[in-house]
C-alpha cells in the first residue's frame, strides 16, 4: 500500500491538522516506461504553502483530494524504462507519499555514483535551494566582486548558501537578515558572514543603514514585506533586488502586506528582479558541479534540519514559517536509502 498525504482543506494562515489528510491507497505498478520509486526524503519548501492555495501561480494550485506536490528523493525498486536502473537513487516530484511513479511526464534525475557527499546533502545544496541561491545571485543578481550584499532568510537554506556564494567570489562585504540571536551568531560563526542583523528587534532600517553606510549593492530577498522595505531604503546607486521569495507573506492569502519604500528604486536608478529557479534548468548540472566542488572542499559549509516520518511532512512545512528550522528542511521517509 502506498501512504500519501492529500489536501484536504485549502489553508487561510498556517497550515493546521485540517489542512491534509494520511490515506492510504494502492501502492502504483510499474508499466512499460515507468520506474517505481521508494521515497527516502522530501524536501519542504515554502512554495508548498502557496501551491495549497487557490490562487494563480507559476504552477496550478494542488487539487483537493491529490497528495500533496513536492520534490524528494527515493530509490528505483523496479523498472521498465531504460533511463533507470534498479538501486539508482533519483531526485524529482515525489509528491507527500512512499511511493513515486516515474515517467516520460514525471522524469527523475539519477544522483551520480561516486558524489562523496550524503543524500541529505544533495538534496541540500545541488536540490532547489542550492540552485536557487547559485542562479538568483550570480545570474540574476548579476553579482560582481566588490559588492555589498544584503541577503534575508540568511540562517536558512537558500540564504545561507546566497552569503558563502558572495563572500567565496568576492563581496565587500556580506551582511546577513535572520531571526533572533542564535540564528544570527550562526550566521555569522558557522556561515561565515561578516555580521547579520535581527530582523526580530525595532530599527532594521537604520540598522542596515549603518552597516552598509555606502548602500546596498545587492539585496537578495527571501522574505519580503518589511524586510524588503528596509533593504530598499538602504539601496545603492544602481544597485539590483533579487526578489527569490517572499516568506512573511505566504500566509497571509488575500491580504499581502504592500511594500512602501520602492521610489528608491526611482532615486538609486536600481532594479527588482523576481524569477524562479526553473528557469535555469538547462543549466543546473554546471551548477551543481560547481557547488558540489564547493561542498566537498569545504568552501560550502551546510545544514540540514531532519523530520522523521511522512506523516510530519506538514510539521516540517510550518517549521519555515516560525522560524523553527535550522538550515535545509527535509522529512526522511525510509531512512535506509542512502547513497554509496
Ligand atoms: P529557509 O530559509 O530554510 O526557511 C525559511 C526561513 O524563513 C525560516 O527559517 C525563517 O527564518 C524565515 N522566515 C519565516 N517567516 C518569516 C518572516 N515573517 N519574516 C522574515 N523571515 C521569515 O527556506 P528556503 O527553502 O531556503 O526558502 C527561502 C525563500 O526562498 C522562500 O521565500 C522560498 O519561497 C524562496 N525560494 C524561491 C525559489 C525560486 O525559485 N524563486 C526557490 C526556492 C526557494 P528566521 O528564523 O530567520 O526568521
Amino acid at each position: 500500500m502506498n501512504r500519501q498525504l492529500v489536501l484536504r482543506q485549502r489553508p487561510i494562515g498556517a497550515v493546521d491538522e485540517s489542512t491534509t489528510e494520511l490515506v492510504t491507497r494502492p501502492k502504483p505498478v510499474c508499466g512499460p516506461g515507468q520506474a517505481l520509486i521508494k521515497v527516502a526524503m522530501l524536501s519542504i519548501d515554502p512554495t508548498i504553502r502557496t501551491w495549497m492555495n487557490d490562487a494563480p501561480g507559476y504552477l496550478p494550485p494542488i487539487e483537493l483530494g491529490a497528495p500533496i506536490r513536492s520534490s524528494g528523493a527515493g530509490v528505483v525498486v523496479a523498472s521498465e524504462s531504460p533511463r533507470y536502473q534498479v538501486g539508482d537513487v533519483v531526485v524529482g516530484r515525489t509528491d507527500w507519499q512512499e511511493w513515486a511513479l516515474a515517467d516520460d511526464s514525471n522524469r527523475f534525475s539519477v544522483v551520480p555514483r561516486g558524489l562523496g557527499l550524503d543524500l541529505a546533502t544533495v538534496m541540500n545544496v545541488l536540490g532547489v535551494t542550492g540552485l536557487t541561491a547559485y542562479f538568483g545571485l550570480l545570474e540574476v543578481g548579476r553579482f560582481q566582486s566588490g559588492d555589498v550584499v544584503v541577503v534575508s532568510g540568511a540562517a536558512g537554506a537558500t540564504g545561507s548558501v546566497v552569503g558563502q556564494i558572495a563572500r567565496a567570489r568576492g563581496a565587500a562585504k556580506v551582511i546577513g537578515v535572520a531571526g533572533g540571536p542564535h540564528k544570527c551568531a550562526e550566521v555569522v560563526e558557522r556561515y561565515g558572514f561578516d555580521d547579520c542583523l535581527d530582523y526580530r528587534e525595532a530599527g532594521l532600517a537604520g540598522r542596515l543603514r549603518a552597516a552598509c553606510p555606502n548602500g546596498v549593492d545587492l539585496y537578495f530577498d527571501n522574505v519580503g514585506g518589511a524586510v524588503l522595505d528596509a533593504a530598499l531604503a538602504s539601496i545603492a546607486m544602481h544597485g539590483r533586488v533579487v526578489l527569490c521569495g517572499a516568506i512573511s507573506q505566504y500566509n497571509e492569502v488575500g491580504h499581502p502586506r504592500g511594500v512602501a519604500n520602492t521610489s528608491m528604486l526611482i532615486m538609486r536608478r536600481a532594479s527588482m528582479t523576481g524569477f524562479i529557479v526553473l528557469d535555469f534548468a538547462e543549466r543546473f548540472a554546471d551548477a551543481q558541479a560547481v557547488l558540489a566542488t564547493m561542498a566537498r572542499d569545504g568552501t560550502l559549509t551546510h545544514r540540514e534540519h531532519l523530520v522523521y516520518g511522512l506523516e510530519r511532512a506538514p510539521e516540517a512545512l510550518n517549521l519555515l514559517f516560525t522560524g523553527g528550522n535550522n538550515g535545509k528542511t527535509l522529512v526522511v521517509v525510509d531512512e535506509s536509502v542512502t547513497l554509496a
